[in-house]
């Protein structure tokens, strides 16, 4: 039994971190506040192969595992959410469907840019009539001889309108149940709404989606006709487990400069991290910080090692997420004034930081999601 990651794997973190602090840290207030998706700085993540670290060889990936890719998504989110969901997106989300379920020719068209992080592809589940019941649904496609002709709005999907955007992968109703679509960007039919003004998160790209009779060849059918329920409530579990590692980076930040700043900071003559409130409140997040680490990188362990990780990346999504949001507070707290001031990263993690309880699966679903797991008949 071992409690540590890999010398591999720290030695990977070493890396990641040291161009997240040169290449990201700097900008990310600038990014932040005028709203700023870097393209060059996602290329460069690509180029890190941080968009290749869980796909095999053939594809052009490194063929590392689910952990490297936690490790890679915590030290990105430390210093920029934006980023951090970027790439967490950016392979969950845009690579990841058409590597699990597309077939030989989609993988050759699409899948090689993907993974060198050269494209990103998008994810669209969300409409306005639902997100957390993806049931729901009201985008249709009807089959028109050899091609599909899609209808509908999706709202709230991230990297669909970047610059390099390649491929939005859809679901909508056919008449085998809710099927799944690779649209390429730029198909007639297909409008990218303008971007969403948001809470937080400024630097990463969402936007809503029209579908008006979007065509698009049979070929592109994801999977098989009435599979797509079944398909993304998998890729999603993936996802909780990334967003996992990306809460695990904005609360051990916040944790990192709250004690930094507990130490330097002086008031009535002496540090403030030397009035217990202060102290105990760093303590306890010390702890929920470990606490997050531990489930987030079990649950990468399960998926690694082949076990049924569902309930696992649930739980982390969970804790991690409600922790993270939770830190933002405390380290606002323990920064006075200077952490509620635009630009500081404080009062940036504290608005990147409530997105995480509900996007990927709200924390109610999370909740919902682990008391079925137990054997409870709740509704
Ligand atoms: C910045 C951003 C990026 C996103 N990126 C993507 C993306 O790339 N692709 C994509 O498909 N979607 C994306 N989403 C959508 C996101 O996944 C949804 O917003 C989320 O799943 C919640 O769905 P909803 O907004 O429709 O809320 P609703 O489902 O309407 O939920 C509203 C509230 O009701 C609660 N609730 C709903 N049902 C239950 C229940 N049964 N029991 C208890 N409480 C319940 C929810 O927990 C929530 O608190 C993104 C959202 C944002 C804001």
């Amino acid at each position: 039994m071992t409690y540590e990651l890999s010398s591999e794997h720290e030695a990977f973190r070493a890396v990641v971190r040291d161009f997240a602090d040169k290449e990201i840290g700097p900008h990310a207030v600038h990014w932040d506040r005028d709203s700023v998706f870097p393209v060059e700085t996602v290329l460069a993540m690509g180029e890190l192969g941080l968009f290749g670290l869980v796909f095999p060889e053939e594809w052009g990936g490194s063929g590392g595992d689910f952990a490297s890719l936690c490790v890679a998504i915590e030290e990105i989110g430390r210093v920029d959410q934006s980023m951090g969901i970027t790439l967490s997106a950016g392979v969950g989300l845009g690579a990841n469907p058409i590597f699990r379920f597309g077939n030989d020719d989609q993988k050759q068209r699409w899948l090689p840019d993907l993974v060198a992080g050269k494209a990103l592809g998008a994810f669209g589940l969300t409409e306005p009539s639902g997100g957390s019941d993806a049931g729901a649904i009201e985008t249709r496609a009807r089959q028109q001889g050899d091609a599909w002709e899609i209808s509908g709005t999706k709202a709230f999907i991230t990297n669909s309108g970047t610059p390099i955007t390649s491929v939005i992968t859809v679901t909508a109703l056919t008449p085998d149940g809710t099927s799944t679509f690779i649209i390429e960007a730029g198909s007639p039919g297909m409008l990218i709404e303008p971007a969403y003004r948001k809470l937080g998160w400024h630097a990463s790209d969402t936007h809503g989606i029209t579908l008006d009779d979007c065509r698009v060849p049979g070929a592109n059918l994801l999977g098989q006709p009435g599979g797509g329920f079944r398909n993304f409530l998998s890729i999603l579990d993936d996802g909780r487990i990334a967003i996992s590692a990306l809460a695990l980076g904005c609360a051990r930040a916040c944790l990192e400069m709250s004690l930094d700043y507990a130490k330097e900071r002086h008031a009535f003559g002496r540090p403030i991290g030397a009035n217990q409130s202060i102290a105990f409140a760093l303590a306890d997040l010390a702890v929920a910080v470990e606490n997050s680490r531990n489930l987030t990188y079990k649950a990468a362990w399960m998926k690694d090692h082949g076990r049924s990780f569902g309930h696992a990346a649930a739980m982390a999504k969970l804790y991690s997420t409600e922790t993270a949001v939770n830190a933002t507070r405390i380290a606002t707290q323990v920064f006075g004034g200077a952490g509620f001031i635009e630009d500081s990263p404080v009062a940036r993690f504290y608005r990147d930081a409530k997105i995480l309880e509900i996007g990927e699966g709200t924390s109610e679903i999370q909740r919902l999601v682990l008391a079925r797991g137990l054997g409870l008949p709740v509704q």
